[in-house]
C-alpha cells in the first residue's frame, strides 16, 4: 500500500525532533555552589579528540559534569569562567620532581627555608602541575603532603618516595628489609632507589616491597643491572638509566636487536619510564650550557642554587673526563630509546627532575617537551606521559582519579588558550590553573611570580 505523502513527511519530522532530542539531551540546572568553564572546548584525553563548546562543572575537588553548554544552565552561586575560544585540559604531572626539605640539615645552604619550599610548589602549579611525584623524601615532609591536601599551602597533589636506599643508606639485606617495613608504616608513596646498592640488598628491598605492597623506582644500580630490576618488579625506571649501560654491553651489530628485545621485555612488564631527557643531557655534558645559563626562568629560584648550577656546569666542562662528542653520541642513543619506546608503547610519565641543573619547576616541563619531540613524540603523546597516562599510574593508589577531563575525576584543569594538540608549546599561555578544585586566574599567578622574582633579587 502507498503511505499518504503528509504521512511521511510528518514521520520525517518526528523522527527529526527525536534525533536532535537525543543529540541535544535535557537541560541540566546547576545549583548550589560551583565553578564552571563555559563554552569551551574540551580535550579530555581519553582518546584524540576535542569536544566544542562545553560547559565542565566542578564541586569542591570533583568535576561533576561535562555536557554540551546549550544543555547546561548555571545557577545563582555557580562561579563561571569564560572558556570560549579556550582549550580545557587535564592538570599534568612532574613525575620525577623534588619537594625541599621543610626541616632542613645543619648544613643545608641559606635559602632552603620554608618559603623556599612553598615557593616551589607554587612554581610546579603555576605551570599547571597539579602532581607531582617527589623522588627523594626528606624527614617530616609527609606533613606538607597533608597541608596541600587539606588547603593550607597551595601546591600541587603529593606523592613522595621516603629517603633514598642507595649505597650509603643500605649496608646490608637485613637493613634495607627493616627500612621497606619502616617507610611503609610512615605513610611513604613509594621507595626511591639510587645507586650502590649490592644485588642481595636490592633483592632482600624488592621481595620485601612486593611482600607488603609498597613500590619502588628511580635508578638501575650497576650491581642489579637493568633486566634484572625489570625481573624483581621495578615499577618506574626514571632517566631511562641502565639501558645505555645494557646495549653497550653488547657488540655493535647486535645493538638494534637488542633494543627491540629490551623495549618488549620492559613493555610485558609494565614498567613505566620517565625518560627527563633535558636533565641529562645536561650531566652527560653534551647540552647547551651557555642558552642555559641565560634561561629566563632562572630569576624564579635563589641566586645561591643558580650559581651553584653554573660552577657545576664550569666543572663539568672543565674536566678532562668530559668528552662532548661521546656525550652526544650517548645523547642520541638515548632519543632513539624514547623514540622506539614510544612507537612500541611502552608507557611514558613526563618527568623532569626539577630542580636540579638548570631544570627549574614548572618551567622546565617546556623544555622536556621539545626533547621529546625530538624522540618523534606528538603533542598529542607528550600530553598523554602528563595526563592519562599519570592517571594510569596513580590507579589503585590513591582515592582520589584523575588524568582525564570526565565526571567523578579531581578537578585538576589547566585553561589553554590555544589547542595544545597543534603545538605543544601553546601550553606555556594559559588563562589559569585549578587544582582540585581550587582556582588560579593567570593575573593571580603572574602577581605571585613577580613577588618571587623580587625576593631573590634582594637575597645575597
Ligand atoms: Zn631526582
Amino acid at each position: 500500500m502507498k503511505k499518504p505523502i503528509l504521512f511521511t513527511i510528518i514521520a520525517a519530522f518526528a523522527l527529526a525532533f527525536v534525533v536532535y532530542q537525543s543529540q541535544s539531551g535535557p537541560v541540566q540546572k546547576i545549583t548550589g555552589e560551583a565553578y564552571a568553564f563555559t563554552n569551551v572546548n574540551v580535550i579530555p584525553m581519553t582518546s584524540e579528540k576535542v569536544l566544542p563548546d562545553q560547559t565542565v562543572v566542578i564541586k569542591g575537588r570533583t568535576i561533576t559534569l561535562v555536557a554540551p553548554s546549550k544543555n547546561v544552565e548555571l545557577g545563582d552561586d555557580v562561579i563561571e569562567i569564560n572558556g570560549e575560544g579556550k582549550y580545557l585540559i587535564p592538570g599534568l604531572a612532574e613525575m620525577h620532581g623534588h619537594v625541599p626539605p621543610t626541616d632542613p640539615p645543619p648544613n643545608a645552604p641559606r635559602y632552603m627555608n620554608m618559603q623556599y619550599v612553598e615557593n616551589t610548589l607554587f612554581l610546579y602549579t603555576a605551570a599547571g602541575i597539579t602532581t607531582v611525584r617527589g623522588m627523594l623524601g626528606w624527614p617530616n615532609q609527609l606533613e606538607l603532603k597533608d597541608k596541600v591536601r587539606n588547603g593550607e599551602l597551595i601546591g600541587p597533589n603529593l606523592y613522595l618516595a621516603g629517603p633514598s636506599f642507595n649505597g650509603n643508606s643500605i649496608s646490608s639485606p637485613e637493613e634495607a628489609v627493616r627500612k621497606v617495613t619502616a617507610q611503609k608504616e610512615a605513610g611513604w608513596d613509594l621507595l626511591k632507589i639510587h645507586p650502590g646498592l649490592s644485588r642481595e640488598e636490592y633483592d632482600a628491598m624488592a621481595i620485601a616491597a612486593n611482600d607488603i605492597g609498597i613500590t619502588f623506582g628511580g635508578h638501575i644500580p650497576s650491581d642489579v643491572g637493568l633486566t634484572h630490576a625489570i625481573e624483581m618488579g621495578q615499577e618506574t625506571i626514571d632517566h631511562i638509566d641502565g639501558y645505555v649501560a645494557y646495549l653497550n654491553s653488547f657488540d655493535e651489530d647486535e645493538r638494534k636487536q637488542k633494543m627491540n628485545e629490551i623495549i618488549q621485555i620492559t613493555k610485558e612488564k609494565n614498567v613505566w619510564i620517565v625518560p627527563t631527557q633535558a636533565l641529562w643531557e645536561t650531566i652527560l655534558g653534551s647540552a647547551d650550557f651557555d642558552a642555559m645559563q641565560k634561561y629566563d626562568e632562572l630569576k624564579y629560584i635563589p641566586k645561591n642554587l643558580v650559581s651553584g648550577y653554573n660552577s657545576w656546569a664550569k666543572r663539568k666542562l672543565d674536566s678532562p673526563n668530559t668528552n662532548i662528542e661521546k656525550a652526544k653520541e650517548h645523547a642520541s642513543l638515548r632519543r632513539d630509546l624514547l623514540s622506539e619506546m614510544n612507537r612500541n608503547g611502552v608507557k611514558i610519565l613526563l618527568g623532569t627532575d626539577a630542580p636540579q641543573l638548570y631544570s627549574v619547576p614548572g618551567f622546565s616541563i617546556h623544555r622536556e617537551f621539545q626533547h621529546m619531540k625530538q624522540a618523534d613524540m606528538t603533542p598529542y603523546e607528550i600530553l598523554v606521559s602528563g595526563t592519562r597516562n599519570v592517571g594510569e599510574y596513580f590507579n589503585g593508589k590513591d582515592t582520589e582519579s584523575f588524568g582525564v577531563i570526565q565526571n567523578g575525576k579531581r578537578a585538576d584543569l589547566i585553561l589553554v588558550n590555544k589547542n595544545p594538540l597543534e603545538n605543544i608549546s601553546n601550553l606555556k599561555d594559559h588563562s589559569g590553573i585549578m587544582v582540585a578544585g581550587r582556582w588560579m586566574s593567570v593575573a593571580d599567578i603572574n602577581n605571585r611570580l613577580a613577588m618571587i622574582e623580587e625576593s631573590y633579587k634582594e637575597e645575597d
